[in-house]
């Protein structure tokens, strides 16, 4: 049976480009919750969308999700804007996943046929890219699940808890929710566990409450392996994207002491000189944050036609707030990411020129 879940779901405003966002810490409606277990009953073919540039979260939510309703004998499929990084393709499970820019009409039909769409792990359809038009033409009943604030009203009901460190944490309860016993098994808390550590940076940030540690503890219940685990994600890596963070750190960090500030930035000709693959810049961001005292950095990198920026901060400086300003993105308080039009350089000196007016919360 369901478990009795508050539900509580209003509208709080309305943002300036028309786009409507909802007030957070919502549970979903009854109505919505019988609508689902209806849809999951009748085996209604479901869709399971993340956001483009997958990180562990949406890779391993969306994957445990998808083997859960996989179990219960709903044809469903993860649809992904771009492809899956390396470090995360092991994952079990890894075969329900289909990469939409490699087949956009096979996914394009499943979107069109699918009766039921869980959105999981962004806020704003914009994160992925043209399948929205699908997904907002679509009559599939359509949730959303999520851990970044303010998410835009964009599905008939969401679940939006964002003071949590992870989705992983919120399908792990959704799971819960929609079976009599649970329903979790090896290969779903190997993929919840993925989700939960990566986000968290191997339970860095983000995760000082004690439900997190509690489902990491049921997940382990389940017998999978702490270390092949990290092993398969962080030990992986290739010999050149380990010469490529080197580089960066003698070469392409630039350190501004008086804002606790540091950033690095990565031109295509050097990605190609180092044999970039997909993932391979993950982590970058945060590594001068060993320096004592730095308290914002951010990764510039160049792309054909746009720079690609990551930006974290430690205490209340928020970043999601200084990237939806400066830099066309958003994310949480303290990890967020946009994009720039303007060149490399310029968009370097755009950043180096904003700091001052932050000096009373950076210096
Ligand atoms: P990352 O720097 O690892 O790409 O992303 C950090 C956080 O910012 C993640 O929570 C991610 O969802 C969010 N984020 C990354 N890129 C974008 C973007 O282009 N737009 C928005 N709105 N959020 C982003
Ligand atoms: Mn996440």
């Amino acid at each position: 049976m369901l478990r009795v879940i508050d539900i509580f779901l209003y509208l709080k405003s309305h943002l300036g480009d028309g786009k409507t966002i909802i007030e957070p810490d919502l549970k979903l409606k009854e109505s919505s919750r019988d609508r689902i277990l209806d849809l999951i009953q009748h085996k209604a073919p479901t869709v399971i969308l993340t956001h483009r540039n997958p990180d562990g979260d949406a890779v391993g939510s969306s994957i445990a999700l998808g083997l859960f309703l996989k179990k219960t004998g709903v044809p469903v499929d993860v649809i992904i804007p771009n492809e899956v990084p390396d470090f995360l393709n092991w994952l079990p499970g890894s075969d329900l996943v289909s990469v939409f820019r490699q087949k956009p009409d096979a996914c394009t039909k499943l979107i069109r046929y699918s009766k039921l769409i869980v959105c999981l792990d962004f806020n704003d359809p914009d994160r992925i890219g043209d399948i929205q038009e699908l997904v907002s033409a679509s009559e599939a009943f359509k949730i959303l699940i999520d851990h970044h604030e303010d998410p835009v009203a964009f599905t008939d009901d969401l679940i939006s808890e964002p003071w949590r460190g992870s989705v992983g944490e919120m399908v792990y309860h959704f799971i819960e929710a929609f079976s009599s016993e649970s329903a979790i098994d090896h290969d779903m808390a190997t993929c919840l566990y993925v989700a939960i550590m990566t986000d968290t940076g191997n339970f860095r940030y983000g995760c000082s409450y004690p439900d997190i540690f509690h489902v990491a503890g049921e997940l382990m219940r389940h017998g999978i392996d702490n270390d092949q685990i990290y092993a398969e994600v962080y030990d992986s890596y290739s010999e050149k994207r380990m010469r490529l963070m080197g580089y960066c750190m003698q070469h392409k960090m630039v350190v501004i002491p008086e804002y606790h500030a540091a950033y690095i930035y990565l031109t295509r000709e050097e990605l190609k000189r180092f044999d970039h693959q997909t993932g391979d810049t993950e982590g970058f961001v945060n590594i001068p944050f060993t320096i004592k005292g730095m308290r914002f950095t951010a990764l510039f990198i160049e792309k054909k036609d746009h720079v690609k920026i990551s930006l974290r901060s430690k205490g209340d400086f928020a970043v999601n707030d200084f990237t939806e300003k400066h830099f066309n993105g958003g994310g949480h308080i303290n990890a967020a990411g946009g994009e720039e039009y303007l060149s490399l350089q310029d968009t370097l000196e755009k950043f180096e020129s904003l700091l001052p007016e932050y000096a009373d919360k950076l210096a």
